[in-house]
């Protein structure tokens, strides 16, 4: 079954025409890589299919759900879809764990004895059980990283969208945020994922998409994308990414 159904999204800020049909079937359980240039419409895109831009036209269905304006499904959809972004958004008052259990109680309706379990389990598949008592600022930025992770986990989203979670780290911090998106892979989430670790792309991802000037201008299985790249404009950017 497809998770996510992305059908011809276009998608234009004033003049400026940022996604310019772009299609997408993700099947449940497949790990898809979108990489390209800065600008190419990569956030916009993953934006679109969360509900946090509408679309100027196309069809997004999530899970079976079509996308719509009206408020109420809208909600509904975005509950479906986890969204983790560079910037990781702890609130800083809060601890890992009641961070976690915000939006469980807040959207959900959850009770905090629910919702304390559900964020305790969803700690420890980051691999941060002990640590839900910490504020934020005792945490790295990885581990930050992770509990956002976490907080996503905590809707029971149908997919995951990872928008370059990696980039503000120090390298040394990289590894352990990858490791916890690898792991969500072999425990068969359904995620899309914006990323210039182009390693974990080839190793991670079942498929790998290139998207440029708003359209996905080549992709496909991430073994066969990488070693035999066929457009000349693929192959100049994984020259420029891989070096
Ligand atoms: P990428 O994630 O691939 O770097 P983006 O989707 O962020 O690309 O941006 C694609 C283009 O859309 C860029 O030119 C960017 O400046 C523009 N853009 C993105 N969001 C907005 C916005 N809210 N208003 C105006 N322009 C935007
Ligand atoms: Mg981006």
């Amino acid at each position: 079954m497809s998770v996510v159904v992305a059908n011809d999204i276009r998608k234009s800020f004033g003049p400026l025409e940022v996604l310019k049909g772009v299609s997408l079937n993700v099947e449940a359980g497949e790990v898809i890589a979108l990489i390209g240039r800065s600008g190419s419409g990569k956030s916009t895109f993953l934006r679109c299919l969360n509900g946090l831009e509408t679309v100027d036209s196309g069809l997004i269905q999530i899970a079976g759900h079509a996308m719509s304006r009206k408020p109420a499904a809208l909600r509904e959809l975005r509950r479906d879809v986890g969204i983790v972004f560079q910037s990781y958004n702890l609130f800083p008052h809060l601890t890992a764990g009641e961070n976690i259990m915000l939006a469980p109680v807040q959207v959900k309706g959850e009770t905090k004895v629910a919702a304390r379990d559900e964020a305790q389990r969803c700690l420890s598949m980051v691999g941060l059980g002990d640590r839900f008592d910490a504020y934020p600022d005792m945490l790295s930025g990885g581990q930050q990283q992770r509990v956002a992770i976490a907080r996503s986990l905590a809707m029971r989203p149908k997919v995951l969208l990872f928008d370059e979670v990696t980039s503000a780290l120090d390298p040394e911090l990289t590894g352990e945020v990858l490791a916890v998106i690898e792991d969500l892979a072999r425990q068969g989430m359904t995620m899309l994922l914006v990323t210039h670790e182009m390693g974990f792309a080839r190793r991670v991802a079942d498929r790998t998409i290139f998207m440029k000037d708003g359209i996905i201008h080549e992709g496909g299985p991430s073994a066969e994308f990488f070693t035999n790249p066929r457009t000349p404009e693929l192959q100049a950017f994984l020259r420029s990414e891989i070096g």
